[in-house]
């Protein structure tokens, strides 16, 4: 019987594992799919929120705050990329200005200070970027960008250099108490007996809870549609650029990811497939007509990409978090929507520290919180690529050429722990086929590297796991 069983290895699932790391504990993270970050947390804004938003005394407002303090740290720690670049919510009238006075009013109670509200022309001088129709915003100078699945890959690769062991291709399909804890029984007829379970599974987490728990849960699935610009677009501004929430969450931004990408988005559309991450024509058409509200000239031929995530809204409007009532040893985390990326670093800790708690674990002498991410070719200077080239050649073979990613970044990418094993899992470590062309040069060069370090037929790499072979029908 092993100690914790963590469902999900999104960024919730995996923040906790690591910091359940800390302790003299054996854990296993349980995933359904071929990676980490395979599920909401692979698509959304990105944004670390600075937290004046969430309803005083709500456990968003509770943990957002306390998560985006715990950034800079932790970022330091994993050398994740993260910069606290600030946000803006803009208004369009007088009366929209009024709405964010008591925005910034609800910050204060959520204990951010450093907010401001900035006239037109103040905030011009931040951010020239901005449409004729802002009035004013609201500054939030502590609000940060970072790259979500780089964020759990840091997460997850130092929650297993601590010991911890991840389970992928592992269904959790039934779970029953049994004497002490729990049995989890997974899709191939295997099963897992554990001291404690915490449901980390995101769109799912209403399934699992409902396994065990007579207090039953739903979650309400909700799409946000998302285009995604070129780095080359000129004039991105340089700070996140919200409008005033609506009654189905924070509406349209306009923003930049952390490694220099323009986007707009997310709608917000309540589906009811928990594979439904298709684009349409009619949400992106929204999207951009929305964004176009707050910045001048957007430019949409620079247009790369366009994607969706899926949030796992409750009616309670909250996040589900703690012990449960008629299940000892059974820890929900559950309905983590917006602000839930800002929030993990908190949910973590507190999560963790709840179970060890229950399971009066003793903490883990050896732990060790560093994680050095992959030496990134495209960020070198010329001197060190030449050290670079000189005692490792493949720096010298660049296989992406639109992001400049070379063949010693992917080689690393597969053979660290918990290494890529996929043609998503690759990109998500290197930026490999994230630049204009969409991976249309570089797929098969990927495909025969994965191959040839995994040791295994081309035929037997995928995208994202079973069923999404690149190569069919491939003759003996
Ligand atoms: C459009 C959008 C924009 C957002 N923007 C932001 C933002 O800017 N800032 C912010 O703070 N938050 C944002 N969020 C919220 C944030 O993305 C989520 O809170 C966070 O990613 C949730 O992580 P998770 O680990 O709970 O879920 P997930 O990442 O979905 O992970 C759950 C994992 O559980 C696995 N799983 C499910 N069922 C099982 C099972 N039975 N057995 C084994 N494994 C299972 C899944 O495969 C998945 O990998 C946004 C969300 C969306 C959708």
């Amino acid at each position: 019987m092993i100690d914790v069983a963590i469902i999900g290895a999104g960024v919730i699932g995996c923040a906790i594992a690591r910091e359940l790391s800390r302790y003299s504990l054996e854990i296993s993270v349980l995933e359904k799919e071929a990676d980490v970050a395979e599920g909401t947390s692979k698509a959304n804004s990105g944004i670390v929120h600075a937290g004046y938003d969430a309803a005083a005394g709500t456990l968003k407002a509770k943990f957002n705050p306390r998560g985006s303090a715990m950034f800079p740290k932790l970022a330091q720690e994993l050398d994740v990329p993260y910069k606290q670049n600030g946000s803006l919510v803009v208004s369009f009238s007088i009366e929209d200005t009024a709405r964010l006075e008591k925005m910034m009013e609800n910050g204060k109670r959520n204990g951010i200070d450093d907010l401001e509200i900035l006239s037109r022309e103040q905030v011009l001088e931040i951010c020239p970027q901005l449409s004729d129709r802002v009035v004013a915003a609201l500054y939030a100078k502590t609000a940060g960008i970072v790259c979500p699945y780089e964020l759990t890959v840091a997460l997850a690769e130092n929650a297993a250099s601590n010991g911890v062991k991840f389970r992928f291709g592992s269904r959790v399909s039934e779970i029953s108490r049994i004497k002490n804890g729990y049995k989890l029984a997974f899709d191939d007829g295997q099963t897992l007996e554990t001291k404690a379970v915490v449901n980390a599974a995101g769109l799912f987490s209403d399934e699992i809870n409902n396994m065990i728990s007579e207090k039953k849960l739903k979650i309400i699935l909700r799409k946000g549609e998302y285009c995604l610009f070129d780095r080359m677009t000129e004039n991105i501004p340089p700070m996140t650029i919200f409008q005033l929430p609506n009654e189905m969450g924070k509406g349209v931004l306009v923003g930049r990811t952390v490694d220099g990408n323009m986007f707009v988005g997310p709608n917000a559309i309540d589906v009811e497939n928990r594979d439904n991450l298709e684009t349409t024509a009619k949400g992106l058409d929204y999207v951009l007509k929305t964004a176009a509200l707050s910045v001048s000239d957007l430019n949409t031929r620079q247009i790369i990409t366009s994607f969706a995530g899926l949030r796992a809204h409750l009616e309670s409007e909250d996040f589900e978090i703690g012990e449960l009532a008629d299940a000892e040893g059974f820890f929900n985390v559950a309905g983590i929507e917006s602000p839930g990326l800002s929030s993990a670093p908190a949910i973590g800790e507190e999560v963790a520290k709840l179970v060890a708690e229950r399971l009066s674990a003793k903490p883990n002498a050896s732990f060790n919180p560093v994680r050095r991410g992959i030496p990134k070719f495209r960020e070198m200077s010329n001197v060190e690529r030449d050290a670079a080239i000189n005692e490792n050649p493949a720096y010298g073979k660049v296989v992406c050429r639109c992001e400049t990613v070379t063949e010693a970044e992917i080689v690393n990418a597969i053979h660290r722990p918990l290494g890529a094993t996929t043609l998503d899992g690759i990109k998500r470590r290197t930026r490999a086929g994230m630049g204009r062309c969409q991976s249309g040069f570089c797929t098969t060069r990927l495909l025969n590297i994965l191959a040839r370090e995994l040791n295994l037929p081309e035929e037997a790499i995928t995208k994202s796991g079973k069923g999404s072979e690149l190569l069919i029908g491939k003759k003996q």
